[in-house]
């Protein structure tokens, strides 16, 4: 049996809403009077189609996108559409990249892989990542920029999205509908669903319709016949594509993403205002830069943050120890997480701190 008063501060997969996770438990023995489990049903039945094209509705609404959008649920995480989206939509095999660390040079590993040009347009490497560069407009021609919102390990986020000519393709994953961006000039949003749209085993992709043209990819990476199957190309990942449904018509009915991203600034406020006069614990991001999801933190010893992260699990706040890339902790504050969480947190830190300042 679950104890209810663990809070999970993992990156991804990551919490889901307890009122969720109550309606799958309810509708697990027999999914809307069909005698079958979510699990068990067709992917080709009404009562899975009447979910996909549910879940695009919502996910467009909560995007504030309109139809001029094609969302795509997809497989293979972001991970593969780090190559797919550059296949799909750079008609020049040109692109430029902002690097804001790991997952924005995963990106451009994937994409060179993939045959594209990739330039460096703005880089916070000389700042060892911990902020995010100021964009400007590039001179070259190029078919779009590669943005990642929100850098998971790092903790730095954009509050603001660039203003530019040239269009934007953003992997939100880790801030996906955690507070809101003017999507201005924006060919594709993407993203993973496990961090803050539900389970592992689901990608989205919002991509310009215009853009999805003909082209000779193999299916499963080809967004104009993905688009014209419905994302039903293949065996789609019915649980995870319910599981996003439900997690959307959650987010709507508790006021949408300008109510969450209040919320979030709320639970994260409470933790930078700790660390930011905390004699122990240290913040490395600057202000302006800081992620809303992902908060990096350390003692500047690696003995002293095991023992913050063994005692805070024996406390039941688990899955606090920081990417391995960059060591100390991180929460993550995903939109699943109460304001309780982020409280129990602080008040654990405060006493750790109690107990250890000398
Ligand atoms: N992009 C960001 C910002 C991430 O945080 C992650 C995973 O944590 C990925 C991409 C990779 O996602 P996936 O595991 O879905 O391929």
């Amino acid at each position: 049996m679950k104890n209810m008063s663990v809070y999970n501060f993992a990156a991804g997969p990551a919490m889901l809403p307890a009122s969720v996770i109550n309606q799958i438990k309810s509708d697990l023995p027999s999914f809307n009077d069909s005698g079958m489990s979510v699990m068990e049903i067709s992917h080709r039945s009404d009562l899975f189609e009447k979910i996909i094209n549910e879940a695009k509705t919502n996910l467009l609404e909560l995007l504030n996108l309109s139809d001029d959008y094609e969302v795509l649920f997809l497989q293979g995480g972001a991970t593969t559409q780090f190559a797919a989206i550059p296949m799909n939509i750079a008609k020049t095999k040109h692109i430029g990249l902002v690097d804001t660390g790991h997952w924005s040079i995963r990106a451009q590993e994937e994409a060179k892989r993939a045959g594209i040009k990739v330039d460096t347009i703005a880089s916070s490497k000389t700042d060892q990542y911990h902020n995010i560069p100021n964009v400007k407009q590039p001179q070259q021609d190029l078919d779009y920029i590669h943005l990642t919102t929100n850098n998971t390990i790092e903790g730095t986020a954009y509050n603001k999205l660039p203003n530019l000519t040239t269009p934007l393709v953003l992997d939100v994953s880790s801030n996906f509908l955690a507070q809101s961006y003017q999507f201005k000039n924006v060919d594709v949003i993407y993203g993973g669903a496990q961090k803050n749209i539900g389970i592992a085993g689901l990608t989205i992709v919002a991509v310009r319709k215009d853009l999805i043209t003909e082209n000779d990819l193999p299916g499963m990476w080809n967004f104009q016949i993905l688009s014209k199957k419905n994302s039903m190309l293949n065996t789609p990942p019915v649980f995870a594509i319910y599981t996003a449904n439900l997690v959307l018509k959650w987010l709507k009915n508790l006021g949408g993403v300008a109510e969450i991203e209040k919320r979030n600034r709320q639970k994260s406020g409470l933790l930078y205002d700790f660390l930011d006069n905390s004699k122990l614990f240290n913040n490395p991001v600057k202000k302006d830069s800081r992620s809303l999801t992902n908060i990096v933190f350390s003692t500047g010893n690696d003995e002293l943050d095991n023992k913050f992260i063994e005692q805070a699990k024996e406390n039941n706040l688990v899955n606090l120890k920081g990417h391995r890339l960059v060591g100390g902790m991180r929460a993550s504050l995903y939109n699943a997480m109460p304001y309780e969480g982020a409280e129990a947190l602080v008040d654990f830190l405060e006493k750790f701190e109690r107990d250890n300042w000398r």
